[in-house]
């Protein structure tokens, strides 16, 4: 006969008895003070083993003897068949110290893998329209809180962007929905941002500080790298985990703007991973090369930011979502390497000496121009009226696509020129041979043909 000594509880009053139990040949025999009770051992059920604590024996009638463990009592009937494993890890501290390490890991890689593969995979699911309805609710609430004003950049400049612009989506599987707009910003200085849906907002200071198309152009082609890789959605549901739950379950719009409520201050804020970065920027060299443009310009941009203005540096400044490194400037150069034009015409580089009427001056007078291949222009004139001679020295950018010239002038004389808009000039070049060019000022009409001369050559 074994004998246990504990509590007996009797499942009606708050308060345990001492109690002992008898088990002899299969059978358990219960007192606890004047009640008794007699029953076969398969009756019972013994309670899971729970580190050092008591165990509990239930009888028939539901009352329950608690006594200390002990290894017989694994040989009666068991309320839970796992009990076994379970108490096996409890008494071991290095398997919770384990699964503590486990779970933790478990959540990071959930959190730096998972969620960005699934948040990859709803994007994609995302249809274009609910998109585009978030990228317009995003652009109203910009323009109803005063952090956008309209465009002060000229008709002439903006049409020679967006012209580019149409050009460099004009292949791309969501042309349809790409939508370029021009907005003034003091809160966002110079910048550019891909909202939801294809539309692309550049602020004037961008348009200003990248200077030449094919500068404004590589940032558009960036941010058009973040829209057609989904990155805005992406980051937008990375960052709310609750818009994965709401968007895999209704796919909704309404239900999703809910969910990013915050949408317009977030893509604002926004900056995107390093790898989101890379592959924009790897996509927009390739767009360019394909649409006739260097990735040099990306790299002329970055490095104009690169510059200790406090303007470009501000909370919601584009240095501050698209950190300018060496790396990245470095990368776009090398995208540049052996790429040129595919074009059959004569090059545009080289000596052209001309004539012309100089409103400014109020004379005619000789222009010599030398277009040098680093993307450098140099134009001096000359003129003689009543034995006066009049000289001027202009330099500065320049750079050619789809039969347009454009020049950004930096300095008169060596001094610095004031960067207006009107020291912008475009030309469509009307016919270009080896040795004469014709083209035309866009904005004034004024038509001017060049002849090449060698490069040693020199005004007289
Ligand atoms: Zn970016």
């Amino acid at each position: 006969m074994i004998r246990f000594e504990g509590y007996y509880f009797d499942g009606r009053h708050p308060t345990s008895v001492p109690a002992t139990v008898d088990f002899s040949d299969h059978e358990a025999t219960l007192n606890a003070g004047p009640f008794s009770e007699c029953c076969p051992t398969l009756h019972l059920k013994v309670s899971p083993r729970i580190g050092s604590s008591d165990r509990f024996l239930t009888f028939p009638n539901n009352g329950q003897f608690a006594c200390a463990d002990d290894g017989f009592l694994d040989s009666l009937p068991q309320e839970s068949w796992s009990e076994g494993p379970v108490a096996w890890l409890e008494r071991r501290w290095g398997v919770a110290l384990a699964c503590v390490v486990i779970t933790l890991c478990s959540l990071l890689v959930g959190y730096f893998f998972g969620l960005p593969a699934a948040a990859e995979r709803i994007a994609a699911c995302i249809p274009i329209e609910t998109e585009q309805y978030l990228g317009r609710k995003a652009l109203a609430w910009f323009d109803g809180n005063g952090w956008f004003k309209p465009t002060t950049i000229d008709a002439q400049r903006q049409k020679a962007i967006a012209d580019g612009f149409e050009r460099l989506c004009s292949d791309l599987p969501l042309k349809r929905y790409y939508h370029l707009d021009f907005r003034s910003s003091a809160v966002l200085g110079p910048n550019a941002i891909a909202l939801p849906g294809g539309i692309i907002i550049i602020t004037d200071d961008m348009v200003r500080t990248a200077g030449l198309s094919g500068e404004v152009l590589a940032v558009l082609a960036h941010e058009v790298g973040h829209v057609e890789l989904h990155h805005a959605m992406r980051s937008v549901l990375q960052n709310s985990v609750i818009g994965i739950a709401v968007a895999a379950v209704t796919s909704d719009a309404a239900s999703l703007s809910v969910a990013v409520a915050g949408l317009p201050v977030l893509l604002a804020k926004t900056k995107y991973s390093r790898q989101f970065e890379a592959a924009a920027d790897d996509y927009a060299f390739r767009l360019l090369k394909q649409k006739g443009y260097s990735p040099k310009n990306f790299a002329a941009v970055m490095e104009k930011f690169t510059a200790n203005d406090r303007k470009l540096k501000g909370a919601f400044s584009y240095v501050s979502s698209h950190p300018v490194t060496a790396e990245r400037i470095q990368r776009a150069r090398d995208a540049a390497v052996g790429w040129a034009p595919d074009t059959q015409q004569p090059p545009i580089e080289g000596k052209w000496l001309g004539e012309s009427y100089q409103p400014a001056a109020q004379m005619w007078m000789k222009h010599l121009l030398t277009r040098k291949p680093d993307g450098t222009f140099v134009v001096k004139f000359r003129g003689t009226v009543d034995g006066n001679t009049k000289e001027q020295l202009e330099s500065g950018r320049w750079d050619y696509a789809d039969g347009v010239i454009e020049e950004l002038t930096m300095s008169i004389d060596g001094k610095p020129a004031p960067a207006r808009d009107d020291l912008y000039d475009l030309y469509k070049v009307e016919s270009l041979t080896a040795d004469e060019m014709i083209y035309t000022h866009i904005k004034s009409g004024q038509t001017f043909i060049g002849n090449r001369v060698p490069d040693s050559y020199e005004l007289p």
